[in-house]
């Protein structure tokens, strides 16, 4: 599984259409100060669910859309998709690509989408459970997170291991069953 490619429309600096591709192997993204590359890891997040707006760099959660500028004026909603190679299944579903969408309009609610169909944010997090890559994961190190990681609780900081061992979603399923 690698990450292909991002779509970005009117997502904090990107007021525009914008598409990000990326390649297998490393990638690096560099630009001036205030260019908008610490906006990118931000709408990962975004599109996997963040729920705060802090970790996202904001006051609310509405200061994720595009503001507007001196010239431009502002815009009224925002969406993200994310694209992934899965032909090697690493996700668990059938599908060689699978894009994650999340769109929210200035009223606050957000909707979200695997490949174009509606869903909950619900699915998104079940989809990406022992993936190494969800919302909670330690696939996006932010600053900060590994002095976070070592002084957390015990059981708090064992997530990330039940995550790489791959039993996050039988946990989910089991506490899900139990509560029915
Ligand atoms: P640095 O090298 O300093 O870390 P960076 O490339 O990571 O810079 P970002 O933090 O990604 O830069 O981008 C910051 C820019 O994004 C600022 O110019 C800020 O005005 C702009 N920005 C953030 N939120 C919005 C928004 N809602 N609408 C318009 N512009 C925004
Ligand atoms: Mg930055």
């Amino acid at each position: 599984m690698f990450l292909k490619r991002i779509d970005v429309t009117g997502f904090k600096s990107f007021a525009d259409h914008t598409e990000i591709a990326f390649s297998p192997g490393i990638t690096a993204v560099v630009g001036p100060n205030g260019s908008g590359k610490s906006n990118i890891a931000d709408a990962i997040r975004w599109v996997l669910g963040e729920q705060s707006a802090r970790t996202l760099r904001g006051a609310k959660m509405e200061d994720v859309i595009f503001a507007g500028t001196e010239t431009r004026r502002a815009i009224n909603f925002c969406e993200v998709s994310l694209t992934l190679d899965n032909s090697d299944q690493h996700l668990g579903v059938v599908f060689d690509e699978v894009t994650v969408t999340r769109r929210m309009y200035r009223s606050g609610e957000s909707e979200y989408m695997i490949n174009k169909q509606a869903c909950r944010l619900k699915d998104i997090a079940e989809l990406f459970m022992d993936s190494g890559m969800g919302r909670e994961s330690y696939s996006i190190i932010g600053q900060g997170k590994i002095d976070e990681m070592l002084s957390t609780r015990a059981e708090d900081r064992r997530g990330a291991f039940e995550d790489a061992a791959g039993i996050v979603k039988f946990k989910f399923r089991k506490k899900e069953a139990e509560r029915r």
